[in-house]
């Protein structure tokens, strides 16, 4: 199959690498120069492991190809995926469709024979109706259906996640679109992953539901927790009782300081969006999204505490800023209202995040970068673990506890315990949904 990829982002470049590694002749498009260049020059604009081989290989083999030429990628495509940003809306919490529908209309008039146009970026219901309008409207002589195609990679795991999914989910309206799905992910129904075929309506909600509901997943527990906080109980070991209850399961239970990323906040403010237009209102959301934005100030409040009330004249390092391991990514993270709470209020920030950097340095104005946990905590008054990337689990506590002018641990992430704390000289320690001390 021939297949142009419109956006190289977290999705679209992963989607258009592991598609051409299945064997498909893919072109991926971008309008931005500066990821153009670098993925011309064989570079990843992003951080997503693994990402760099997979892409070199498929280039060496010349299936993969980048332009920033839409026309010249769709021209002879078999399907041509949409896989741009759909941000909320600055105002109105509703998904931002202002790329979807520019690309439709550009793909539009770029057809020169039957297509299927594929939506994979996350849009609400009755968007792939809407692109077939626009592409209808803007060249009455197209040939070509549409298809929705959510995608379910996680960042940091992309790869696997889209090689070996839990299920494809499509949705397609005649027989000749769903062929040529059929054909593009034959290599994963051939290995047995499912494959879900549906209307265009359902494969949209799918990924709203799915969204929505892990964000309520975690948000429960992040609940729970501060129950457990105030009632003696350890959130771990209730997560672990509970998880167990295969109904319940053990993923997404969790306690931290709250959802962030490039979907969850976005979906749910867009599902909530939904709802209210349909005049039926998803309250469960709504309280999910209240309750996620408090779980973050109630983060602020906690280190609050955990330097007598003031930020102002503290020294305080935090590890981990994107808004989980293994990415770059720091679209909505936590770190992104705790951070300024505490420049905000007077601290000395010194940040460490093994990628968090580059795009942190605009994010997080007034604080101090650092490659290395040990000097970020020199002579600070308060150790932050925000991040569990794997390079802050196995700290050597007592080093950094006996550096410190004020030995204390706020772990959001718990990641280490009471006793780690203790046995490393901290004076003071705080967890999440676990009693500390001090
Ligand atoms: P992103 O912002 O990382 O990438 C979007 C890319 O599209 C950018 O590089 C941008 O330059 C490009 N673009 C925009 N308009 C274009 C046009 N007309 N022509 C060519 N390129 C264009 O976004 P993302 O994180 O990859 O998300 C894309 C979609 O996938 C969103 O709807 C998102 O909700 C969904 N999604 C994201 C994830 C994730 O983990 N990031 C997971 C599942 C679904």
């Amino acid at each position: 199959m021939k297949i142009a990829m419109i956006g190289t982002g977290y999705v679209g470049l992963v989607s258009g690498v592991c598609f051409s590694d299945f064997g498909h002749e893919v072109i991926c498009v971008d309008k931005d120069p500066r990821k153009l260049e670098m993925l011309e020059a064989g570079e990843v604009p992003i951080y997503e492991p693994g990402l760099d081989e997979l892409m070199a290989k498929n280039v060496a083999a010349g299936r993969l190809s980048f332009t920033g030429d839409l026309a010249a990628a769709v021209d002879g495509a078999d399907a041509v995926f949409i896989a741009v940003g759909t941000p909320t809306r600055r105002g109105d919490g509703h998904a931002d469709l202002t790329y979807v529908m520019a690309a439709a209309e550009e793909i539009a008039n770029s057809l020169t024979g039957y297509a299927v146009i594929v939506t994979k970026s996350t849009v609400p219901v009755g968007t792939n109706r809407k692109v077939a309008e626009t592409v209808r409207a803007a060249n009455p002589d197209a040939d070509f259906d549409v298809a929705s195609n959510p995608e379910f990679l996680r960042e940091g795991a992309a790869i696997d996640d889209f090689m070996r999914p839990d299920r494809v989910v499509v949705g397609v309206e005649s027989d000749r679109a769903e062929e040529v799905m059929g054909e593009i992910y034959r290599p994963l129904f051939l290995r047995d992953f499912p494959i879900v075929y549906t209307d265009l309506e359902s494969a949209e909600m799918i990924k709203y539901a799915a969204n929505a509901f892990l964000a309520t997943k975690i948000t429960f527990i992040n609940e729970i927790a501060t129950l457990c906080e105030k009632t003696g109980a350890d959130v771990k070991s209730v997560a672990k009782g509970m998880g167990l209850d295969g109904r319940v399961g053990n993923k997404f239970l969790h306690a931290g300081p709250g959802y962030g990323g490039s979907c969850f906040p976005k979906d749910t403010s867009a599902l909530a969006r939904i709802g209210q237009e349909h005049a039926s209102p998803m309250q469960i959301t709504e309280t999910v999204i209240t309750v996620n934005n408090a779980m973050k100030q109630r983060m602020v409040s906690k280190l609050q505490d955990m330097c007598n009330g003031k930020f102002n004249g503290k020294t305080v390092a935090v590890l981990g800023v994107t808004f989980k391991p293994n990415t770059d990514d720091m679209r909505d993270a936590p770190s992104l209202t705790i951070v300024p709470a505490l420049v905000g209020g007077g601290a000395k920030v010194r940040v460490v995040d093994p990628q968090g950097r580059r795009e942190g340095e605009e994010l997080l104005p007034g604080v101090e970068w650092f490659e290395d946990s040990y000097a970020a905590t020199e002579g600070a008054d308060l150790l932050v673990l925000l991040t569990e990337w794997n390079e802050f689990r196995a700290l050597d506590l007592q080093r950094l506890a006996s550096s410190m002018s004020e030995a204390k641990l706020a772990d959001l992430r718990n990641i280490y315990s009471v006793e780690d704390a203790q046995r490393a000289g901290f004076t003071a320690y705080c967890a999440v949904g676990r009693q500390g001390y001090g």
